[in-house]
């Protein structure tokens, strides 16, 4: 096995490795420890800071390690995160956190995507691989790995139509197939999270995570600025499905191609502009705005084509979009003829109540 694989310093880039919580076990650290000690101060604030940065910046600074002692607060800095994402149990905090470590990771891996260290990761996630002879740029995945890994990814080049396959294994560049790396570590750090942290314990740790939870609130105030409700005229009137989709990218959650395209396609052809579709998708924990560009573009019709109309409700339905049907969805075969109707019916409810209320006041004059 390579030499570094026990290397505190290496750990510390990479600290949801088996080995790097086999090494934190070795050091003797107790839970008591990593939430009372105060010679554990200084690992509790690495891990505060650790939330933090996911929160503000999408992603987790890699201190240049220069001592033993420094390797072991960073080292100590992660389970303590775990635990602070975990106290605080917002769903949208524990993907950002997860994906911000995942990809700290990945840049670091991308700088030094040496051999031994692509063997390293590809055994860690139990994937099969292999270089192509001769061309050590290239890489050979087992095409079950690759599957199990590019679910979450949604540019056309991961489809597998679009790759090559040999002997059954599905070809790709070592840039890829370390992409496909950053998708395993996430899998990783996300797994377990929230950790079943008892109330007692985040009680003593409360400190911490009210700095944790501050952010996570301005952070939210932030993006809410940006957010649809600020920007349409009546986000009320949207029918259920779109609604749905803007509920999960607000929370950050994963939503599908279709799912985008669709919230995309309608949000354009009510009159947002391309920016202010492009603002609805900052609240994705794995936000890339000029990806994000060039897909409003394309759906708009700035790269040459045709502007996109919405899916039908039919198409809704066979991709597993159509969700809360309500009444106005049993007389229509299209959202966006939901949203037309349903603005309709709502500036008939008003008129009807001014002529109404008109009506009362000339009877209370009259009397
Ligand atoms: S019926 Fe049509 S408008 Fe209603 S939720 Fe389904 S897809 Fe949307």
């Amino acid at each position: 096995m390579v030499e570094r694989h026990a290397d505190p310093q290496h750990l510390c880039i990479y600290p949801f490795l088996a080995a790097a919580s086999e090494y934190v076990d070795t050091t003797g650290i107790t839970l008591d420890d990593l939430i009372r000690a105060a010679s554990f101060e200084r690992a509790r604030l690495r891990g505060k800071a650790r939330v933090i940065e996911a929160i503000k910046d999408g992603t987790i600074r890699k201190p240049v390690i220069i001592s033993p002692a420094q390797a072991d607060i960073e080292l100590s800095s992660y389970p303590f995160a775990r635990i602070l994402v975990s106290c605080v149990g917002d769903a949208y905090l524990v993907r950002r956190y997860a994906l911000s470590e995942a990809k700290a990771a990945h840049e670091r891996l991308s700088e030094d995507s040496s051999l031994d260290i692509i063997y390293e990761m590809s055994e860690e996630f139990d994937i099969q691989m292999d270089f192509f002879p001769h061309a050590q740029d290239q890489v050979l995945m087992a095409f079950s790995d690759y599957l199990r890994f590019t679910t979450n990814l949604r540019d056309k080049r991961w489809k597998l139509v679009n790759r090559g396959l040999k002997s059954g294994k599905v070809k790709l560049s070592k840039s890829d197939f370390v992409r496909v790396v950053q998708e395993a570590m996430y899998e990783r750090i996300k797994k377990d999270l929230p950790l079943k942290v008892p109330n007692e314990i985040c009680k003593v740790i409360q400190g911490y995570t009210v700095d944790i939870k501050r952010e996570l609130e301005e952070n939210r105030k932030k993006l809410g600025d940006v957010g649809f409700e600020s920007l349409v005229k009546d986000p009320d009137s949207f029918p259920p499905c779109i609604k749905a989709i803007l509920g999960n990218l607000k929370e950050g959650v994963n939503v599908t191609h279709g799912g985008r395209f669709a919230v995309t396609a309608f949000l354009l052809n009510i009159g947002l502009t391309e920016d202010e579709v492009i603002a609805i998708y900052k609240n994705s924990p794995d936000f890339d705005e000029a990806r994000t560009r060039y897909q409003v573009e394309h759906i708009a019709g700035d790269k040459g084509g045709a502007r996109y109309t919405a899916p039908s409700c039919a198409t809704m339905r066979t991709y597993g979009n159509c969700t809360g049907t309500d009444d106005i969805c049993e007389k229509v075969h299209h959202p966006l003829t939901y949203y037309k109707r349903k603005l309709k019916l709502k500036a008939k409810k008003k008129k009807e109540k001014t002529v109404k209320s008109k009506g009362q006041v000339e009877k209370d004059e009259k009397v």
